[in-house]
This record gives C-alpha cells, structure tokens and sequence, in this order.
C-alpha cells in the first residue's frame, strides 16, 4: 500500500530571527498509484516538501505516513522511495548498464545475471538498448533522463519522487518525455510525487495537482478543478496561460463597475454583501469579441496558428483576449467584446478568498 500521507508537516530552516518557514503545516494525501504534481512559483516549498518526503529532511512537526507505515523519523534509505532530479545524478566513470544496474548490487543479493535480466527489461521499456556501453557523457540530455528514470525504476520502489525531472530538456523533447512519463507511471501503477513550477507541465502530467504559496498549500485538485474552481485568486492567475485578466471593480448596489465601460449587473446568487470593491477575473477564451459591446484598444497582436492573442486596453488596465485566428484586428483600432456571465470569477479584495 503506497498512499503517501501527509499530516501537518512543517519544515523551518534556521533559527531565532532567521528563521525560514518553508513548508506551513501542509496536509496532502497522495493516492496509491496516483500521479501528483506539486506546482507553485520559485521559492514555494515544493522542493522541500518533497525532500520531507523522501527523508532528505527531517520535519519541523507533523507527520507522514506510506500507507499504515510512519515514516516520519526514518532516513531516506530506510523509506523505500526512488528520486528522480533534474540532473541526472548518474554515476560519470560507470556505463549506462552499470548505472542503471549498480543501486540492485548495492541492496539486494540478486545472481548478477539477474540483475543483467533486469537491466535489459528496463532498458528495453525506455527505449535505450543500445545506449548500455556508452558512459553519460557521450549520452544527449533526453538519454541521460531516460537512464535516470531506469535508474529508479529498477529498484522498484514504494514511491516515485521526481524534481523537475525534465527542465534541463529543450522544448520538443520536453513534451515528448512529458507523454513518455505519464505512460510508463500509468502502467508501473507507482504512486509519484513530482515537483515543478511550469503549470503546463503540472496541468498536463498530473492526475491531480497540488498548488503551493509561500510555504502554504493553496488547492488540491484535477487540472479541470483547479483551472475552473480556483480557490483564490491566487490560484487563477498561477494557473492558466495566458494568466486570467483580474481587475478591481467597485461595487454600487447590484451593480458592478470596473474600468473603461465595464460593467456587469450581479446575481443574487453573487455573495459580495458587504463589500465595496471586489476583484473581477476573466480568462482570456472567455472574452468574445461582438460588434456592440465593451470598447477595447487594440495594443498587439500574437498570431499562434490556431488561435490569437489580443493583447488591449480596457480603460486603464491591460487585458489579454485568445480569439479566432480569422480575427486580426491592428494596433490602434477599437474592438468591443462580451463575455459569459457564468464564466466570470469574484475574488474578495482583501483575502483574494473566490467568492462564486
Ligand atoms: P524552486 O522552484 O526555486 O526550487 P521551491 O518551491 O522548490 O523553489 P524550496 O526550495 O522548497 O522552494 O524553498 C522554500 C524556502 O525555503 C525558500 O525560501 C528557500 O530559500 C528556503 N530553503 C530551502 N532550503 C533551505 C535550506 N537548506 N536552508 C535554508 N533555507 C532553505
């Protein structure tokens, strides 16, 4: 039973007035089997969260569990957990069989040849047959990552940690390794952990994901949940590219005004009761551009291909637009949009708390 729990874990660096609080009291349950990806700007706790994980730091307080298994006061070795980083850390003077072989000589008491049997199986499901005589430095960085992941496959552990396994990887390949990862997890069926702070990354490898802020855990959810029921704002603007258009809008009985000639009559299933000012989110593919609607000035355009980014002015504030690629309205020009009454979020101006 590989569900990996985590019970108000908490990790402060230093001491006195130097104190750094890196992870506040975090509670996560990972499901056995399941994919997580912990997301959230530099300097979140994600990594350090996940070094608790792995024993590679020792927590603060709280508690954390494999399955009925505590391991809070465990060392790394003794957890059963295989870590994947974004360098590689392969051994350079050993050749890819014995970098991927060497962790099974060191603890089990298998026949060498099985050890053989079982580098070549793993070698074989990442494609990398005939990269065993060669040393990491004559390998390309996508090969040194497949070695890398052999690497904690073969010692087929309890848990998969992995700490942006794939940003040393350009683009293309990226993606690829992306698809490439999710499979092989999908079919070794081991609980994984894995860090970054791309939220593309996150919303397309994670069965769920988990957000973090400061040192604190924001929302746990499918990239559908976090992506259309933001807890906060500061989830919606994290996830999401280009970033939601947030902006203030003052609240006047069961009317809304925002800037330029924004303004939206609220429900009576909007809960901005005693409030003044609210903060007002629209994502980018919710803003429709019509022949009579709010005046936008069109500031640039971004053709991708399949869609375009109008980057405009409403009012003072600077709003981002994903339209039809057979709209190409220039620099200079006005436009005029609507948007979708269901598909707008409130945000409450001083915790930033969703409010609908
Ligand atoms: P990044 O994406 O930049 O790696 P992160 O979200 O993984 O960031 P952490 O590396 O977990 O963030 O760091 C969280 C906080 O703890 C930061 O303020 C960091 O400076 C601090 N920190 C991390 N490790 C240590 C350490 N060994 N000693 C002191 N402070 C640390």
């Amino acid at each position: 039973m590989s569900r990996i729990t985590l019970d108000t874990v908490r990790k402060e660096f230093g001491s006195g007035g130097d104190k750094i609080l890196a992870v506040e009291d975090v509670d996560l349950e990972i499901r056995d089997g399941e994919f997580l990806v912990l997301v959230g700007p530099s300097g979140c706790g994600k990594t350090t969260t996940l070094r608790c994980v792995a024993g590679l730091e020792d927590v603060t307080s709280g508690r954390i569990t494999f399955g009925d298994r505590d391991v809070t006061g465990l060392r790394a070795r003794e957890r059963d957990v295989a870590m994947v980083f974004q360098n590689y850390a392969l051994y350079p003077h050993m050749d890819v069989r014995r970098n991927l072989g060497f962790g099974l000589k060191l603890s089990t008491k298998l026949p060498a040849a099985e050890i053989d049997q079982q580098v070549e199986d793993v070698a074989e499901m990442l494609g990398i047959e005939e990269l065993l005589g060669q040393k990491p430095k004559e390998l390309s960085g996508g090969q040194q990552q497949r070695v890398a992941l052999g690497r904690a496959i073969i010692r087929d552990p309890e848990a998969f940690l992995m700490d942006e396994p794939l940003s040393n990887l350009d683009a293309k390949l990226r993606s690829q390794m992306r698809t490439e990862l999710q499979t092989l997890q999908h079919e070794l069926d081991v609980t994984t952990v894995y860090v970054t702070h791309d939220q593309t990354e996150a919303m397309a490898m994670g069965d769920r994901i988990a957000v973090m802020n400061g040192g604190t855990l924001q929302q746990v959810g499918t990239a559908e949940e976090v992506y259309r029921d933001p807890v906060n704002e500061f989830v919606a603007d994290f996830i999401g590219s280009p970033s939601i258009n947030v902006f203030d809008a003052t609240v006047d009985g069961a009317r809304l005004d925002g800037p330029g000639e924004f303004s939206y009559h609220l429900s009576e299933t909007d809960p901005v009761e005693g409030l003044r000012t609210v903060r007002v989110g629209i994502r980018p593919e919710d803003i429709q551009l019509v022949d009579n609607g709010i005046k936008l000035g069109v500031n640039v355009l971004e053709p991708m291909g399949n869609e375009n980014f109008l980057y405009a002015t409403l009012g003072e504030q600077e709003v981002t637009a994903r339209i039809d690629p057979t709209n190409r309205p220039h620099p200079g020009e006005s436009v005029s949009f609507a948007f979708d009454e269901a598909a707008l979020y409130l945000f409450d101006p001083e915790t930033g708390a969703s409010l609908k």
